[in-house]
């Protein structure tokens, strides 16, 4: 397993609602840390960098991946 790749990619990114979860280590390429977005359409999904999405005043953080974000 290439971990700076994982590293590059933590994130998923929801682009129907623009909000950004964390991936899942080890689990399948959509998998998030709260599993909410199980039901999203993989062509609405990307993988992301955490770190760059979280800099974006577009986008949201999953209020269950990131404790504290206090968006859904
Ligand atoms: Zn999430």
């Amino acid at each position: 397993m290439n971990t700076a790749l994982n590293d590059a990619t933590n994130g998923v990114l929801n682009e129907t609602t623009n909000t950004v979860h964390k991936h899942e280590t080890g689990a399948s390429e959509f998998e998030t840390e709260c599993g909410l977005i199980h039901h999203v359409a993989p062509d609405n999904l990307c993988r992301v960098s955490v770190e760059r999405a979280v800099t974006s005043e577009s986008t949201d953080r999953c209020g269950r991946c990131f404790p504290g974000a206090g968006g859904y």
